[in-house]
């Protein structure tokens, strides 16, 4: 297929090399230069502007920063300029209302659309092992799923418009509150003291046990590798996570859903993000 993929950053690079692997024609654009030319010898061709990567093309993906830029970018250089029978994939994490108006303005124009934001780093978007949680309907879905299968482990169709982004940020706020919950549980064990490694052989096959502790876990040199074994270098970027606290509490505003440990998880993300936001989100077991 002839694919038009916009914003090349950390995790577009590799999702667009997987793409290209995939045997598909990749048409790159990105406002960065440093992007674009990383994009070119992974095998894209590149554009200098979005709506001539868009010229007829079968599939449009974005990996952007936010939802301001992805409203931006679809309603002036995608939608009316992409082929009308070409199926768009917003795979950025933005609020779920952006999601669901940029699909709606699709719709009117009569794309497909559907937003599909990913689970998994930027070695799982090179590794081409991301999950995608997918909002459309049905049809748009089935156009979108063999694209999204070429780079990831798991295409999952979540609901309509803007359930993708709901998913991913109800995910992500979970993740949030449990990684808190286990740098507390192991700051704790210590002080009371238990050797960390002990805690973690009992609590790993116990009722406490979570994907924080057990596949990422924020003490060094316990459980699996893990960004604190690098020095909190690498990994889910503190600055990220709070990114996608923040959409959760507007989203949980927005429904009338009462999340306090959602908000307090935001506050102590919000609090930590000023001097460590590059630090890898595990290492707020620094602040404990
Ligand atoms: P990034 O900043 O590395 O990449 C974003 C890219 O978009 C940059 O190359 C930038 O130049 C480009 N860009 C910005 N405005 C543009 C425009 N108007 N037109 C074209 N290109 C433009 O960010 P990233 O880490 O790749 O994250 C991208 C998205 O994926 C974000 O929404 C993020 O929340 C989400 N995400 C990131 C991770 C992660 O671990 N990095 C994990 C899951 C989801």
């Amino acid at each position: 297929m002839r694919i038009a993929f916009i914003g090349l950053g950390n995790m577009g690079a590799g999702m667009a090399a997987n793409l290209v692997k995939a045997g598909h024609n990749v048409r790159a654009f990105d406002l960065s230069e440093v992007a674009l030319g990383q994009a070119k010898a992974n095998g894209c061709e590149t554009f200098p502007t979005a709506r001539e990567a868009v010229q007829g093309a079968e599939a449009v993906v974005s990996m952007l920063p936010n939802g301001g830029i992805v409203k931006r970018v679809f309603t002036s250089d995608v939608i009316g300029h992409a082929p009308v029978d070409a199926i768009l994939m917003d795979c950025s994490t933005i609020d779920v209302a952006t999601a669901r108006e940029v699909a709606e303005a699709a719709a009117n124009a009569g794309y497909d659309m559907v937003d599909a934001p990913v689970s998994g780093g930027i070695a799982a978007a090179s590794g081409g092992t991301l999950t995608f949680m997918v909002g459309g309907s049905d049809d748009a879905f089935k156009r979108a799923e063999p694209v999204l299968s070429a780079m990831g482990k798991a295409v999952i169709h979540a609901g309509h418009a803007g359930a993708g982004q709901a998913a991913k940020i109800c995910n992500n706020m979970l993740l949030g509150i449990q990684m808190i919950g286990t740098c507390e549980a192991f700051t704790m064990a210590q002080k009371l003291g238990l050797d960390p490694q002990t805690f973690y052989d009992i609590s790993s096959v116990s009722s406490g046990q979570c994907w924080s502790m057990t596949s990422y876990c924020p003490v060094p040199g316990v459980g699996p590798q893990s960004p604190a074994d690098n020095d909190y270098q690498g990994g889910f970027a503190t600055a990220l996570m709070l990114k996608d606290l923040k959409l959760a509490m507007e989203a949980a505003e927005t429904a009338g859903a009462d999340t306090p440990l959602g908000n307090h998880a935001k506050q102590l993300y919000e609090a930590f993000s000023q001097n460590h936001g590059g630090l890898d989100f595990s290492a707020i077991i620094k602040s404990l």
